[in-house]
């Protein structure tokens, strides 16, 4: 006998969300568990007060799960309680190591359970940076800006005097490279040899320089070695260029951030200004066309979509927007 636990959420309390939610909830839980309806014995639903439509047990019944004991009650009115959330617990004759199924806002209450990570790639001022950090807020799991790592070898092979950027010149600093990411207030830090960089390496002119440094084997081989590392400890966010491709390629969730050049050149643009640098719009447009161009054309781990990656054309959406849609894909399937 196994006992499973499982959760989920409805936006509002109606017949028709209930029913869905927890049909959606028991075929996820039999699914994960390789257990069929025959196999349950009983079915424990509970509620939060805000749920009143109707009873999840009755829900589950309609759903087809009509042969075990069904039970349902209402929770207490827990202050700072996840609202409008139905619990579940089922007991079933299986002797396997159950799996726990939280779904949709309920994903939130059992993070240590469900670890799971989210790759997004796409180009140079997509607006994928900016989404992997809201978003990583919101899920409150972990955001890795792999860009940065990428910029912070430029600026160790700029510090060495390097310019022209070769397997044979660019090796050495590799072997010797010491790069930390850090995280202070769960804000990324770059740490480069011992000093923090995250500053740094926003520099205009570290852009392109990274995009050269990172076409190179040695480098590449590096960064996603770490990557891995730090994205196999927890629930992540990872943003790059070969995320989906390369360096997770087993992502849980899989996202190609995209935008026309004209709203990218406009995005980043802006952000330089905004940081009191003095650029011109042409050409950071420019700059933006040869990096694509670069990070598109590389032979080692050139930016492309995976075959498995949600196309997302940022071109017409706010900030906003693109983390509201994001985090509701990844809460319809978490
Ligand atoms: O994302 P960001 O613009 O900070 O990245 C700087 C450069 O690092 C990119 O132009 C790209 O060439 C490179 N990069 C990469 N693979 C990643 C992340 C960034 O090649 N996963």
């Amino acid at each position: 006998m196994i006992a499973i636990r499982g959760a989920t959420s409805v936006e509002a309390d109606t017949p028709e969300e209930i029913r869905q939610a927890v049909g959606e909830l028991m075929r996820a839980i039999c699914e994960q568990n390789s257990i069929a309806e025959e196999d349950i014995v009983c079915i424990l639903l509970s509620n939060t007060a805000d749920i009143r439509s109707l009873y999840p047990a009755k829900a589950a019944r309609e759903a087809g799960f009509a042969r075990a004991a069904l039970f349902s009650a209402a929770e207490p009115d827990i202050c700072g309680a996840l609202p409008l959330c139905i619990r579940v617990m089922i007991l079933a004759e299986k002797d396997i190591r159950p799996r726990h199924v939280y779904l949709r806002r309920a994903a939130a209450l059992r993070r240590d359970r469900a670890r799971f990570s989210v790759a997004l790639d796409g180009p140079s001022g997509s607006g994928k940076s900016t989404a992997a950090k809201q978003l990583a807020k919101e899920l409150d799991i972990l955001y890795l800006d792999t860009g940065a790592m990428y910029r912070a070898c430029a600026v160790k092979a700029q510090r060495a005097g390097v310019t022209e950027f070769t397997e044979e010149s660019v090796a050495p600093l590799m072997a010797s490279l010491d790069l930390r990411v850090d995280y202070v207030g769960g804000a990324q830090r770059t740490i480069l040899d011992g000093e923090d960089v995250s500053e740094a390496i926003r520099r205009p002119e570290v852009s392109l320089a990274a995009s050269r440094i990172s076409a190179l084997r040695c480098v590449r081989k590096k960064m996603v070695e770490m990557q891995r590392k730090i994205a196999s400890e927890r629930s992540c966010v990872l943003d790059g260029r070969d995320i989906g491709t390369v360096v997770l390629p087993a992502a849980d969730f899989k996202f190609f951030i995209t935008a026309s050049v004209d709203v990218r050149a406009k995005r980043r643009y802006d952000e330089l200004k905004g940081k009191g640098f003095d650029v011109q719009f042409d050409a950071v447009r420019r700059e933006i066309e040869e990096r694509d161009r670069g990070d598109e054309t590389r032979a080692f781990s050139p930016l492309r979509r995976a075959d498995d990656a949600l196309l997302v054309d940022t071109s017409g959406m706010t900030a906003e927007e693109v983390v509201a849609f994001l985090k509701k894909k990844i809460q319809e399937r978490v």
